[in-house]
């Protein structure tokens, strides 16, 4: 039985029997800050089980993807694990309970696959319930007809569930099909868990548990209003049982990525492992790792996840990397192989996910993109790792050094698993402690940077009281430009208060409320003027060192400033405005970018500044310039249509409704803020913006580029510096066509013919001189002066030879020479301040034991090379040219 049909089965069963089918959530658990990935079927339906919502249905069906990362360990190792893996479950919201439960996984299980079930022999399945749980015995014994030996008691750690937190908790029921003895002895799942296989887990949540210090140790605090049903059947599990195979790197969907695996590197998987897990042949579990990896990885890139140093990206990246290097250690020495692998992966999932397909060029680029990366960081970190491996041997030590470790990644970027897989396959450890230490010391002094850059100095305390002294400081500057306001507190540049400040002073304020917008969400500080009773100060920066707090830094100007006075602030509107133009012209171009680059075009960071944006955002490959200039010419068509903009406050589930495009890691409370241009962009955002698109006036982008692994970076003009720069352009492309007297279409053509003809012109030039250069040649080997019985020609070359027309003129003097004669030949030349030296020896000197290299070393004290007939050096002023001649004069005369 297919995979495609299992699932379709487990759906049609449960919408029979009165379920709700719930489409699967997307791999990023983005609602839950403590997970990374959805790792279960229930994940999605957590704040209906916490109460916290009501659910719409009272069943619910679902077949839900899953990545669990601690199980990556296990992949290929044992016959069940798989990275990505698909969890069917049914839940019940306060309405069936157990009996339900089990009735209903008993009967698909076991109905025959003629009648619409799984097949599965009832004499072979097994069952495990919670210790005390004898209410779910009897189900099984009394009701299923389950014989007392087949069902199991098992403890906390195998059979309790709770969300770890206080909540609701329950007893479990697992489903274990035995697949008999030439899969394990046996005895059942406390025994042998590869023969006796898990494929599906009920969980009754029954009871509110409180507090705990460890995953097993907490108090039950008593039953559950309403209990509800939560189960977990895993696909790929019941699909291995049905299909017959030994593990689910073998079913219709995982295998043909490892066939392909095995093809390409010459191996045939199975044929030295047994049916066990326990028995496999170390290549066959590589080829498994290989086929589970690709086909996570797929799915993730599917889902949006991008390649990354952290957080979920880092994962994907690890998994790449894992199948990348688990092929290489089955043999595969050619190039890029996930060309070879990704297509297979895509063809065996498209049936069950047909977006797998039709996003399949976007998901390659960011996967070929990333092992190409990788490939280069192998290849250089490898070279450095094996000489790291080798000294650490020679020392006749086993581990390899933090300092090591942390080298390798942080100036080779090689990750530090693989530095531990590396070293474990040359039998050695890693000094994991010290290179954890090592990074923590980093990320320290990177934090206490970035501190200090954002507070001015490293003392927190005195913003701290400045806070408490009267809460958040309130911003006001959505609506004003100017407003009185109380100076709450008044700081010098190194963080100490003060009362009062004069004239010269660089000086902190902080204001119970404030127009002006401190530096946030990529959008510049706004500058102004405080005025307080009869001293003025130039705000030139402003800042939120702590949450809620704003401070103003700026230089008192004039007259004195005192704490506890009431001020008025008045920002520069003219920058805002500017400012507010960037950044509403920001949301344009991002939500651009995405409608033609996809949504996975999402920002990674932004700049707002007066008159020109900064827009970095994650796409794996260049955008092409007509892709640009199509982005370019939408963005400018928006703010012709003068869209209203609008902001306003809603819930964050509200806004994720209406579709508004939230930062990727960012944190958003439970209030957010909205700003929309029209229906055309709607972003989470706390800056400011224009009223109207039309106010931006003109976009333009200058350029795109990249700034890392998957960043590029745009960056355009707004307004009237976008106004500016076109007027610029067109007045060089105005002068330029009067120079050449073409009209402004046929410049670039002139420009063209121009550089052509200029190196023609060039190349001539070069064939001249080098002609002129080699007239010369016949009269200097006349006049070649008889040293110790050798010709010996010392000359300098004509100005201008180039370092090829000196070579090729002492080699023409020495053909000049007859040939039973010896000769040397020395030429000197003088170019861009240096001085440079050829000696060309002929065959009769040669036999005399002179020789050109060792001429040239003599002169330049040991600088320059060459061989015996023919050798150069220089660098050394030009001035000291006749002085190389000398020398090599005096070396022939003295040999
Ligand atoms: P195991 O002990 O075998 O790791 P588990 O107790 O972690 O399983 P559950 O958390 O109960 O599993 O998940 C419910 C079901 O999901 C399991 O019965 C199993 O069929 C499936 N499952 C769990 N982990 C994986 C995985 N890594 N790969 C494939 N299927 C899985
Ligand atoms: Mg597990």
């Amino acid at each position: 039985m297919r995979t495609a049909e299992i699932k379709r089965r487990f759906l049609a069963h449960f919408e029979a029997n009165g379920h709700t089918v719930v489409p699967s959530a997307a791999l990023p658990a983005i609602d839950d800050p403590n997970l990374l990935f959805v790792n279960a079927g229930m994940v999605q339906f957590v704040p209906y089980f916490l109460g916290q919502r009501t659910p719409p249905y009272r069943r619910a069906v679902s077949v839900q993807k899953c990545l669990r990362t601690p199980d990556i360990d296990e992949v290929g190792k044992t016959s069940r694990h798989g990275t990505f893996f698909q969890m069917n479950g049914n839940f019940s919201f306060g309405d069936y309970f157990k009996e339900g439960a089990i009735a209903l996984a008993w009967e698909l299980s076991t109905k025959p696959a003629a009648e619409g079930g799984f097949g599965l022999d009832p004499e072979r399945i097994w069952a495990t319930v919670y210790l005390d749980d004898d209410e779910a015995i009897d189900i099984w014994h009394k009701q299923v007809g389950l014989p007392m030996e087949r069902i199991v008691r098992r403890g906390k750690a195998d059979n309790y569930w709770s969300m770890g937190i206080p909540g609701p908790c329950g007893p479990c029921s697992e489903l274990y099909l035995d697949r008999g003895p030439e899969y394990g002895p046996d005895g059942g799942p406390d025994v042998d868990e590869d023969r006796y296989l898990e494929f599906w887990n009920l969980v009754f949540m029954q009871f509110e548990r409180g507090p705990g210090t460890t995953k097993e140790d907490y108090p039950i605090l008593g039953e559950l209003p309403a209990k509800n049903i939560d189960t977990g059947m895993g696909l790929e599990r019941v699909a291995a049982l049905l299909q017959g195979v030994d593990n689910l790197y073998e079913i219709d969907e995982v295998r043909p990525i490892l066939t392909r695996a095995a093809e390409l590197t010459d191996k045939s998987y199975g044929a030295r492992s047994g049916h066990a897990a326990a028995q496999s042949h170390p290549d066959d579990v590589r080829l498994r790792v290989v086929a589970d990896h690709v086909r996570t990885a797929l799915m993730m890139i599917g889902d949006g996840v991008t390649p990354a140093n952290e957080g979920r990206g880092y994962v994907l990246r690890r998994i790449m990397r894992r199948a990348v290097r688990a092929m290489r250690l089955l043999g595969w020495q050619e190039g890029p192989v996930l060309p070879q692998l990704l297509p297979v992966a895509r063809d065996a999932m498209a049936p069950s996910y047909p977006e797998l397909a039709t996003e399949f060029g976007r998901i390659s680029q960011y996967a070929y993109g990333e092992e190409e990366a990788f490939l280069t960081t192998l290849k250089q970190g490898t070279t450095i790792l094996d000489t790291a491996v080798a000294q650490t041997k020679a020392a006749g030590s086993t581990t390899l050094t933090g300092d090591q470790a942390f080298l390798l990644h942080d100036t080779y970027g090689f990750p530090i698993d693989l530095t531990l897989e590396i070293a474990a396959e040359q039998g050695l450890s890693v000094d994991e402690t010290g290179f954890r230490q090592l990074m923590a010391q980093q990320r320290a002094r990177a934090k206490a940077d970035a501190q200090a850059r954002k507070t001015g100095h490293a003392d927190l305390s005195s913003y701290r009281s400045a806070l408490e002294a009267g809460g958040p400081v309130e911003f006001t500057g959505y609506a004003e430009a100017a407003r009185e306001s109380r100076v709450r507190a008044l700081l010098a540049g190194d963080g100490s208060t003060l009362s009062v400040a004069g004239e010269g002073d660089e000086v902190e304020l902080v204001l119970d409320a404030t127009p002006f917008y401190a530096e946030g969400g990529g959008q510049q500080p706004d500058w102004g003027v405080v005025t307080v009773g009869g001293g003025q100060v130039e705000v030139h920066d402003v800042q939120q060192p702590l949450p809620g707090l704003v401070v103003h830094r700026g230089r008192v100007v004039r007259g004195e400033v005192r704490a506890g006075e009431t001020g008025y602030a008045e920002i520069d509107v003219y920058r805002r405005r500017a400012i507010s133009r960037s950044h509403t012209a920001t949301h344009l171009v991002h939500q651009t970018m995405r409608s033609f680059l996809g949504e996975s075009a999402t920002q990674a960071g932004s700049l707002n500044a007066p008159g020109r944006l900064r827009f970095d955002f994650n796409t794996p490959s260049a955008v092409p310039p007509s892709v640009l200039h199509d982005v370019e010419q939408q963005v400018n068509e928006v703010l012709l249509g003068d869209l209203e903009v609008r902001a306003f406050v809603t819930s964050l589930a509200e806004a994720r409704r209406l579709g508004a495009v939230a930062l990727f890691g960012e944190k958003y409370g439970d209030q957010v803020r909205v700003v929309e241009v029209g229906d055309y962009a709607r972003e989470l955002c706390g800056g400011t913006h224009v009223a109207r698109s039309g106010q931006l006036g003109l976009v333009k982008i200058l350029h795109e580029a990249s700034i890392g692994a998957g960043v590029r970076r745009v960056e355009a003009l707004v307004g009237m510096d976008a106004f500016g720069f076109l007027a610029r352009e067109h007045l060089l492309v105005a002068r330029l066509a009067e120079l050449y007297r073409v009209p402004a279409e046929q410049v670039a053509d002139r420009v063209e013919q121009t550089v052509a003809q200029l190196r023609d012109a060039e190349r001539e030039l070069e064939k001249l001189r080098a002609q002129l250069v080699l007239a010369g040649a016949g009269s200097l080997a006349d006049s070649a002066r008889d040293v110790a019985g050798v010709a010996l020609v010392a000359t300098e070359a004509p100005e201008g030879a180039g370092g090829n027309d000196v070579r090729t003129l002492a080699q023409e003097i020495r053909g000049k020479v007859p040939a039973s004669r010896p000769a040397v030949v020395a030429v000197a030349a003088r170019s861009g301040g240096k001085a440079s030296l050829v000696v060309a020896v002929n065959g009769a000197a040669r036999e005399r034991g002179l020789d050109a290299a060792a001429l040239v070393k003599g002169a330049l004290s040991g600088r320059g090379g060459g061989n015996a007939d023919l050798a150069q050096g220089g660098g050394v002023p030009a001035a000291e040219a006749p002085t190389l001649l000398a020398a090599v004069e005096r070396l022939v005369a003295s040999a």
